[in-house]
């Protein structure tokens, strides 16, 4: 953490948001690298750079399920002149198969079997008579009725190049080649190359674990009754769903009361199981904002106070906590408990601070530029950036508000998939203008 909260004149600093993220990224660092099982490694940063052990394929193997051959002796044939080949054995992917196929002779072969030597093309089945050793059979249904491993005939009715449906050894991914760089995203697809080229386990940096706490007296879990004057705690449900989005394993703790006592105990309790930890509400300047309280004697130095409360030039959102909490400094961020300042604080400030414990290069959001649609003017309030809910239609590249700049507007949040960034300084934009967008999906 960086500055004081207080201006030269001794009035409270008022961060901005690039400064007040710039602060949490400047403290947060990428967890320590650990070994993972491939499918736990999902999802995770690649830190080592991995070569390929052996080619792929490792060796030259058959592309079709036909008749391995030496092109000389099919060059030419056709229906008229089809050339005839004793077949010598069949050769089924992961078991051996006859040691050589000479002179017009021919080894029944199926898919991903290992091409026999002196063999240098597949003819496909359908090309044959099936091993029926007389007429043509043609299509799928070729098939040959004799016992496997059976010698006879085949009638081969087209002629086949050399390395003609075969796949050749290396022609996928040679040894010593670098399969997948350091800093690579372990999708589906990579993990497909780790596991071809015989990885069992990766170093990544492991996902980061969020716990997520939200404080309120007034909070009752969804699916309870609701009595006099509940809300339903919807903070604790956005944000861990939203760190889970960010690539985090995200516990959800639930509704802290507003007593500074059970907070504190809470988050000790919690610090075990948290690289990161997220609280919403109590950190304005109301009386039962506990999280201020409570966070002051949970310093990292166990007593002084790490987490800094500062209030923010933006809108929604502009009460904000960060600093470290207990014996591993563990770095929390306090949100405001609005849903709807809590959630664009997320986007703006957690979901940045979780991709760098993960690792990721890019941390942030896409942003776009968007010309804004509206019946009229948007006020913006003077001197905090606005951070509007919207949607936005990339083909018109357009962007229109969804419901007020009321804080308390989940519904409206439910169905933005961008918000709308009014400048600072800005105090109305006239529809038409063009501004930053940020892009939530
Ligand atoms: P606070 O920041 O704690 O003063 O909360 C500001 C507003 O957000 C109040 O109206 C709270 O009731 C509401 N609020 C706080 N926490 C939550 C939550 N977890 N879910 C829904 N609303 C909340
Ligand atoms: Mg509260």
């Amino acid at each position: 953490m960086s500055g004081t909260n207080t201006d030269t004149t001794g009035r409270d600093r008022v961060w901005t948001v690039a400064e007040h993220l710039e602060d949490v990224l400047e403290t947060v660092r990428p967890l320590d690298p650990i070994e993972l099982q491939l499918l736990d490694a999902q999802g995770c940063v690649l830190v080592d750079d991995v070569v390929v052990p052996v080619s792929l394929p490792p060796f030259d193997n058959s592309s079709m399920d036909g008749y391995a051959v030496r092109a000389a002796d099919v060059a030419g044939a056709d229906d008229a002149f089809p050339a005839v080949l004793t077949v010598i054995g069949d050769i089924a992917a992961g078991r051996g198969g006859p040691p050589a196929v000479g002179p017009g002779q021919a080894a029944r072969i199926m898919t991903g079997a290992p091409l026999p030597a002196g063999a240098e093309a597949v003819v496909p089945v359908e090309w044959t008579d099936g091993g029926l050793g007389a007429g043509r059979v043609t299509g799928m249904r070729a098939r040959s009725t004799a016992p496997e491993g059976a010698h006879g005939q085949v009638r081969v009715f087209r002629g086949a190049a050399p390395g003609a449906h075969v796949r050749a050894q290396g022609s996928d991914v040679r040894a010593g080649e670098l399969a997948l760089a350091a800093g690579t995203v372990l999708r589906a697809p990579q993990i497909a190359l780790l596991a071809a080229i015989g990885r069992g386990t990766v170093r990544v940096r492991p996902r980061p674990r969020v716990v997520v706490l939200s404080t309120g007296s007034e909070l009752v879990q969804p699916g309870e009754a609701l009595g006099e004057g509940q809300i339903f705690d919807s903070n604790s449900y956005v944000l861990t769903a939203a760190a889970r989005e960010a690539g985090a394993l995200a516990y959800r703790v639930g509704a802290v009361t507003d007593d500074a006592e059970t907070l504190r105990t809470a988050i000790e309790d919690q610090l075990i199981r948290a690289d990161l930890v997220v609280t919403s509400g109590g950190v304005s300047v109301g009386a039962y904002d506990v999280v201020k309280e409570a966070l002051a004697t949970l310093g990292e130095d166990g007593g002084t106070g790490g987490v800094d409360f500062r209030v923010l030039a933006m809108q929604p959102g502009k009460p904000q906590g960060f600093g470290a909490v207990g014996p591993d400094h563990t770095p929390l961020l306090a949100l405001p408990g609005n849903p709807v300042s809590s959630y664009v604080s997320f986007e703006l400030f957690v979901r940045p601070a979780i991709r760098t414990l993960a690792g990721f290069d890019d941390v942030h959001r896409p942003t776009a530029r968007a010309v804004l649609r509206a019946d009229g003017p948007v006020p913006s309030p003077a001197g905090r950036t606005q951070y509007l809910r919207g949607r936005h239609d990339p083909t018109t590249g357009e962007v229109a508000p969804v419901g007020g700049a009321g804080s308390h507007l989940v519904a409206a949040l439910a169905h933005a998939d961008a918000l709308i960034v009014i400048p600072r300084e800005v105090t109305a934009v006239e529809p038409g203008t063009e501004l930053d967008v940020v892009l939530l999906s």
